[in-house]
């Protein structure tokens, strides 16, 4: 991680995004997502503060202890768009979030990831889909950034993998 490998500029998608400004080789750890360490229910409270219509976040879920709120302290990570077909991927290593390329990237490529987003259980409504709604274009767009219901949190929370302890709620800006 040595010479930097992205930028953060514009994204057509959405807000800012994350640009490869090299090439980046498929398994290459790009960036580490960080930000102030919080428990669920400090995360539970921060979420409560926001408005109603604010669907964007940037919480990240680590373990079932620690959730990494990238608002405070957070790496241009934060920025990195979802999409359902992401070039990139999360993978958690001693408690630490890192992206990583699943593939070859190339300069200029927008870099993205599952967000994964899910409600705890809750039904995935209408609503809450259109809320969500996922516009990466992609072939494998599920439309919406949520993913199928998961345990915790009343609050959406994206899984970082599969294997971990549920959600991580990703996000935006
Ligand atoms: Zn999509």
């Amino acid at each position: 991680m040595a010479r930097k490998l992205f930028e953060v500029r514009d994204s057509p998608i959405h807000g800012k995004g994350v640009f490869a400004i090299r090439p980046i080789p498929r398994g290459t750890t790009i960036v580490e997502y960080t930000g102030e360490r919080i428990s669920w229910d400090e995360a539970d409270r921060r979420e409560e503060e926001k408005d109603d219509g604010d669907t964007h976040t940037m919480l990240f879920t680590v373990s079932k202890k620690v959730v990494i709120d990238a608002t405070r302290r957070g790496s241009d990570a934060r920025y990195v768009n979802h999409s359902c077909w992401g070039n990139c991927r999360t993978f958690i290593d001693k408690d630490r979030v890192y992206i990583e390329s699943r593939r070859n990237i190339q300069p200029e490529e927008e870099l993205f990831y599952d967000y994964k987003l899910s409600m705890d259980g809750a039904k995935i409504t209408k609503k809450l889909r259109k809320a969500y709604a996922c516009r990466c274009g992609s072939s494998k767009c599920r439309g919406t950034l949520l993913f199928e219901p998961k345990q915790r949190a009343k609050k959406p929370t994206a899984s970082a993998v599969a294997e971990r302890p549920k959600a991580a709620r990703a996000a935006k800006k």
